[in-house]
């Protein structure tokens, strides 16, 4: 069982902390956004803050294998949130908005690499801890539930098949105007899983107390419902 910690402890919080986790493209993103937007509470976007480090790494010459390197390099960095006309936070790397440059098939990889990485995974646990100490937030990510909050009031784990979300995310990046290749999308989801999985640090896996919802035949409205309604339950 992971320890509670005193910057985890809920004792003060008028309001639940709603962590969603669950892999690549089973639509945490969507189902976050949504239920954040129902509810009137604040979307926190954490593998957006892992793609900031890869980002950043890329263009200050940092490789992604560099777990020291890479967690001095977060230490320093300036990662914010900041609202959208659409309501999606956008992300600022030290002020600037990198929303869209973290995005790229590229940046996922990236991302994940960056993420094995206990440095990293250190330097931005207390960011996430503060953006959600005092509730009335939906975290989405992929530790959410078992590391960042293992005292959230409602934890739920998405899944779906490896297929449909590759065929979600070859969408999801031609809305954003980036063409893919179904199979290499498949390929790059099944690569990323088993590395999120298979790290030592902070693994992919659902919480013991996490609801499962496997969103592969079910529409994003009737998930999304059914989390309102279990975040209604926990007082939101
Ligand atoms: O959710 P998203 O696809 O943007 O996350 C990008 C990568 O960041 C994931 O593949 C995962 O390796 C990493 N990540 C993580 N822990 C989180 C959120 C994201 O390790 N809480």
């Amino acid at each position: 069982m992971t320890p509670r910690t005193s910057s985890t402890r809920n004792a003060r919080r008028a309001r639940p902390v709603i962590a969603i986790d669950g892999p690549a493209g089973a639509g945490k993103s969507t189902v976050a956004l949504q239920l954040a937007q129902r509810l009137g509470f604040v979307l926190v976007d954490t593998g957006a803050l892992y793609r900031g480090v890869a980002l950043a790494a890329r263009e200050r010459g940092v490789a992604w294998t560099e777990g020291a390197l890479l967690g001095e390099l977060t230490a320093a960095l300036n990662l914010q949130f900041t609202p959208s006309p659409s309501g999606a936070p956008r992300l600022l790397i030290d002020g600037v908005d990198r929303s869209n440059d973290i995005r790229t098939p590229e940046i996922s990889m990236g991302a994940s690499d960056v993420s094995k990485h206990p440095e990293v995974r250190a330097a931005l646990l207390d960011l996430q801890r503060r953006l959600g100490k005092d509730g009335g937030v939906v975290l989405e990510g992929r530790d959410i539930g078992t590391v960042v909050f293992p005292d959230a009031e409602a934890k739920v784990f998405l899944t779906a098949s490896a297929e449909i979300r590759a065929r979600r995310r070859v969408l999801d990046l031609a809305a954003r105007g980036i063409s893919a290749d179904y199979d290499t999308t498949l390929a790059e989801i099944q690569a990323r899983d088993a590395q999120d999985q298979g790290r030592a640090v902070a693994p992919l896996r659902p919480a013991e107390d996490a609801i499962m919802v496997d969103t592969t035949m079910m529409d994003i409205n009737h998930v999304v419902s059914q989390l309102a309604e279990i975040a209604r339950g926990k007082g939101a």
